[in-house]
């Protein structure tokens, strides 16, 4: 890595390096909380994160940020681990958990006490608020007047260690008390108005059980977590950059190790939503259908869509680390993933709104079989043979009786070359009693074997087939965007994002026809369907039953055109 390419990140932690700063050490970590599915944003960190520690020889831990018993689940760590894996990110055996700090954490809160530091409130979460104050607009300023000390804040140190043991012991129920740090009511960052430290909640925690009844909240446990584990550099998002003179202050306090917090912009992208509280409740109000619904932006929907770790490393690469939030397009996204399956995505033919084609002038019982191109971005994936009969499926949409000018596709008495196979003409069209097309009916160009004319002449379309004999049948998924909105959050006054989703974000196409190779196809496997876009095989396949999802389109030429057209 050239120095000139180094972003802002980087040049801090080459400095302190070469500073000789933690005795050169780069130690970073991906601190997650447990509370739902690990999401493409959540990526962003965990790359940057694990990036750096190889870059610099370091570590990466993986640490649970578990002090929200309420909301946190074993699942989710389940999830994030299989997750981060699958990304590429490996944290070796450094596994880490707060929950498993909380002892040394209620020491910590004992020593600040002592030291006079932090004491037992008794105001409920709406009067420390209120206590604490707000930021107000004085004509065009912002200012936040001073707050209120709380009534509690001079109690005894003696007072305050006996009941912040009694805290601890059960004595009290939720809410009544809280520890709070004693720092300044009148601080201009209100994160910095006697914060609490610790609240009750009478609940067991999913890793610590029902040992604890007091639990630190997240400004407490995370700075002094980081320390535990030696960190170097806390590089987070910037919703905490004024979290930082608490995370600086707990540790100055307690004399001990002292990351360097550093923030940067957290990814975003349209028309998705990056929060695990809104992606919770979408899975729980049925309006996906599950964390893995290829619709999401979780990581396991990405991977059940047909994403691949590689178009997400690009995609984070691309994005880069800044200090200025910036809303990236999903079409980069998909261009990244475009990129990756060229290469790596094995072609098939697959027809997906079949219409049948009867090859007049070819024997009844014939079969013949054509080569066919695994891979044209890399010859080495060889060659396959598809079979050819008298019955064939082209797309529905390759053919129109009454082709506007720039319809190159299919029409009648216009010549096209089925691909691998030879060159073909429409001669006749078969309606039902409604007037729908049923069937067309072909001449094939005897000469034409392969899909090259001797004489050399030339067609304009080349269209992809099945023969209807050897087809198998397939359901596939197609998926739009999970909602109409680029900026999903952007509603009126009182309204929810739910009503931006797009009640047609899935469609579910049946008896597609497909290739006889595919019969073999597993699940998550990717596949170019030519001409139709990138699918992928959905785990709900059964050997009876393939089911794909279209992971992401090619570019639609036609719809281009006919957009324009539109106008
Ligand atoms: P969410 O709102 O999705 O729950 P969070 O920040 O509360 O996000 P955490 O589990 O606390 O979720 O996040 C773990 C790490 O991932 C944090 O360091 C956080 O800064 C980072 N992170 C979360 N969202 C993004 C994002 N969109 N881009 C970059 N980093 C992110
Ligand atoms: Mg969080």
């Amino acid at each position: 890595m050239s120095e000139a390419s180094l972003d802002f990140i980087r040049e801090i932690i080459t400095e302190d390096v070469k500073k000789g700063k933690n005795g050169g050490r780069v130690h970073t970590r991906f601190p997650p909380e447990p509370n739902g599915y690990m999401h493409i944003g959540h990526a962003k960190s965990v790359l940057l994160n694990y990036g750096i520690a190889k870059e610099f020889n370091g570590k990466f831990n993986l640490r649970f940020d578990d002090t929200n018993p309420e909301k946190e689940d074993q699942e989710y760590v389940d999830a994030f681990k299989r997750d981060m894996h699958w990304l590429g990110a490996d944290w070796e055996d450094r596994e880490f958990y707060a929950a498993d700090y909380f002892d040394r954490l209620y020491d910590w809160a004992e020593q600040l006490i002592r030291a006079g530091k932090a004491y037992v409130c008794d105001l409920s979460s709406e009067e420390i608020s209120e206590y604490r104050g707000k930021a107000v607009k004085v004509g065009d300023k912002i200012i936040t007047p001073p707050g209120k000390d709380s009534p509690y804040r001079n109690r005894s140190v003696e007072e305050n260690l006996d009941l912040f043991l009694r805290m601890r012991a059960g004595e009290f129920p939720n809410g009544s008390k809280t520890l709070r740090a004693k720092i300044d009511m009148a601080h201009p960052n209100l994160n910095m108005r006697d914060p609490v430290m610790y609240r009750i909640l009478h609940t067991p925690h999913q890793r610590a059980g029902d040992k604890w009844c007091i639990y630190p909240t997240y400004d407490w446990a995370h700075g002094q977590s980081d320390s535990i584990e030696e960190i170097t550099h806390s590089i987070c998002t910037l919703e905490f950059e004024n979290h930082r003179p608490l995370y600086d202050w707990y540790l100055d306090q307690l004399g001990i190790h002292h990351p360097q917090q550093i923030e940067f912009a957290r990814l975003r992208l349209t028309y998705t939503v990056m929060s695990k509280r809104l992606l919770l409740q979408l899975v729980q109000e049925g309006h996906v259908r599950g964390w893995d619904d290829p619709r999401m932006h979780t990581i396991a929907g990405l991977r059940r869509r047909g994403y691949t770790p590689e178009a997400i490393q690009e995609l984070v690469k691309r994005t880069g680390v800044t200090k200025t939030e910036s809303i990236v397009e999903f079409e980069l996204l998909e261009y990244c993933l475009r990129q990756d399956l060229n290469k790596r995505a094995q072609r098939a033919m697959a027809v997906l709104d079949p219409l049948k084609v009867t090859i007049a002038n070819y024997p009844d019982n014939q079969v013949e079989e054509f080569d066919a191109v695994n891979n044209p971005e890399d010859l080495s994936a060889g060659t396959r043979k598809v079979p050819f009969s008298k019955m064939l499926y082209i797309e529905r949409e390759d053919f129109m009786e009454n082709p506007p000018k720039d319809f190159f596709r299919l029409a009648p008495g216009r010549e096209v070359r089925l691909r691998y196979a030879c060159l073909a003409r429409c001669t006749n069209v078969v309606k039902d009693a409604s007037g729908k097309i049923v069937e067309l009916h072909c001449t094939f160009d005897p000469a034409s074997r392969g899909g090259e004319a001797p004489d050399g002449r030339k067609v304009k379309a080349t269209l992809h087939w099945v023969s209807a004999k050897h087809a198998i049948d397939a359901e596939v998924r197609r998926y739009e965007h999970l909602f109409t909105k680029e900026d999903p959050l952007d509603v009126e006054e009182g309204k929810s994002f739910l009503e931006n989703i797009n009640p047609n974000s899935l469609i579910v196409l049946q008896g597609c026809k497909l290739e006889p190779s595919l019969a073999s196809a597993k699940s998550g496997d990717h596949f170019q369907f030519e001409r139709k876009g990138y699918f992928c095989v959905d785990p709900e396949s059964t050997s009876g039953k393939l089911v794909f999802n279209r992971t992401v389109t090619l570019r639609d030429e036609w719809a281009k055109i006919q957009k324009g057209q539109k106008k």
